[in-house]
């Protein structure tokens, strides 16, 4: 806990804290949009922001969304590779899905984008305050005070009325209970351990070139899932992604020496390294007094895949645009501040909410079973995971709920129950913060209800 007397003061009208994907959004934005004095900060130096462990697949939409940002994306240095198919394998290695992807998925060279978000973000007026690491936070008179360390430095205080949060899954401030409630933190089954390396591989087989491979099996990743992602010239990005109520018992780097780099006879490390992701339903609000939360702060990553690049970007963009009307307007209670969560909810929440259904499936699902799911065609996780819109998912969900209901196995016929009050709940998601308390009390029993009801333990 921080002492909070004797400091030097200064003031910003927005205080982002964490420069990755999120917090660079979010503070080009929130400066784009008018505010005079925002300040990012990151615990790493400047020249190490953008190095950040990740499987590096995005959507080619949000590259043209930046380029029309004026954010200088050169294919050359930034886009590694263009994917033109994706490929969902079953426990038994045989490919159950083929989805042509091209002009829809690129694989990024991750530290160029992450620089490339920071330069733009800084030309554009903002001050970045990097090797300085956030402590602790307080409310007081209606603003919030941010104690921060730079290395070498005596620790200083911020004042602002408004922080937003992108600093990522070990977020203080939604850990901390005077502002979020104790259901917001992951529990253990709610976030994945991932290990990956990029690697040369020489003569690398036909079947990994300019694909995205994502195999599945509970007995390998426990409801995790391994992948492929092409780089060109002979590269992969290739990892594992297992529970973190797992590790104990699984360890990743043995995963991957068993099941993904046993597959190369010969090949060369470029990078390698480890790191979580959440995957649970998204939090109930990303707002309190004085705060929004973006990004892997906020939980706010596709549960079923991990990819977090999309909401991190433009959840982060939105996050900036409102904090600064609303600083503006000086009004930035939790009240004032809703319009975020409204705007998230429909954007990613509905969908993220559905999937999350699936996560917990997949969880709980011994390989003869999926393996029987995937290959007679009633599981199609492919179709699943490339529905991007809600109206899609939903169809797509209600119609294997008609199928499913006939099937004798929980797992499958509860889940349209469950799928249906999800819907229902996210459709009347709350419009000011009173109704917020029972909202998410339902909403999180659901998960729980149909995590019991299907709990597999082999
Ligand atoms: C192995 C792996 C593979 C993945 N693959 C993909 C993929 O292929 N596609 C995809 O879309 N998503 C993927 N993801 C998820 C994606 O990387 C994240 O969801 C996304 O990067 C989150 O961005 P962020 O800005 O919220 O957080 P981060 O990128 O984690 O940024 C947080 C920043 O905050 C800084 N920070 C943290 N704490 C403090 C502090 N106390 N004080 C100051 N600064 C602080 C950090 O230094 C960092 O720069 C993957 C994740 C992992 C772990």
């Amino acid at each position: 806990m921080y002492k909070w007397f004797g400091m030097m003061k200064s003031n910003y009208d927005l205080v982002v804290i964490g420069a990755g994907t999120a917090g660079t959004l979010a503070a080009f934005a929130a400066k784009e949009e008018g505010l005079e004095n925002v300040l990012l900060i990151d615990r790493k130096s400047r020249e190490n922001i953008g190095r950040k462990i990740c499987g590096d697949g995005i959507g080619t939409k949000h590259m043209t969304f930046l380029q029309e940002q004026g954010f200088p994306i050169k294919e050359q240095s930034v886009i590694k590779n263009k994917i033109a198919l994706a490929k969902i394998v079953a426990p038994n290695s045989k490919v159950v899905s083929r989805i042509p992807v091209l002009g829809h998925l690129v694989i990024l060279n991750r530290y160029q984008f992450g620089q490339t978000l920071l330069e733009r973000t800084l030309a554009e007026g903002v001050t970045l305050m990097d090797k300085t690491t956030f402590s602790d936070i307080k409310r007081e008179n209606g603003e919030v005070k941010i104690a921060l360390t730079k290395a070498g430095h005596k620790s200083e205080v911020i004042t602002t009325p408004l922080v937003i949060d992108a600093s990522g899954i070990n977020s203080k401030i939604r850990e901390n209970p005077h502002f979020f409630a104790p259901e917001n933190s992951l529990a253990d089954d709610e976030q994945y351990y991932c290990y990956r390396e990029i690697a040369k591989i020489p003569s690398l087989p036909f079947k990994y070139r300019q694909t995205a491979i994502f195999e599945f099996s509970f007995e390998r990743t426990r409801g995790g899932y391994l992948w492929f992602f092409s780089r060109g010239n002979g590269e992969l990005n290739m990892g594992c992604g297992i529970p973190k109520s797992w590790i104990n018992q699984i360890n990743p780097k043995e995963v991957f020496q068993r099941y993904i780099a046993s597959r190369f006879k010969k090949y060369q490390t470029l990078d390698a390294g480890g790191g979580f992701v959440p995957t649970r339903q998204p939090i109930p609000s990303f707002v309190k007094d004085n705060i929004i939360l973006v990004g892997d702060a906020g939980t706010l990553v596709n549960p079923i895949h991990g990819g977090g690049l999309s909401p991190s970007l433009n959840g982060g963009f939105l996050a900036g645009k409102i904090a600064a009307q609303k600083i503006t307007e000086e009004a930035v209670t939790e009240a004032d501040l809703w319009p975020y969560n409204i705007k998230i909810v429909e954007r990613y929440c509905q969908r993220y909410a559905i999937l999350d259904l699936y996560r917990i499936l997949l969880q709980n699902i011994p390989d003869e079973e999926l393996l029987q799911a995937l290959e007679k065609g009633y599981f199609p996780l492919g179709k699943i995971f490339y529905a991007r819109k809600y109206e899609k998912l939903l169809a797509l969900s209600r119609k294997l709920g008609e199928q499913w209901a006939q099937l004798p196995d929980p797992r499958f016929n509860l889940l349209p129950e469950y799928l249906e009050s999800i819907h229902t709940l996210t459709s009347n998601y709350p419009t000011t913060p009173t109704e917020l308390d029972s909202w998410a009390t339902k909403y999180r029993s659901i998960y729980r209800s149909y995590q019991q009801k299907v709990q597999f333990t082999p």
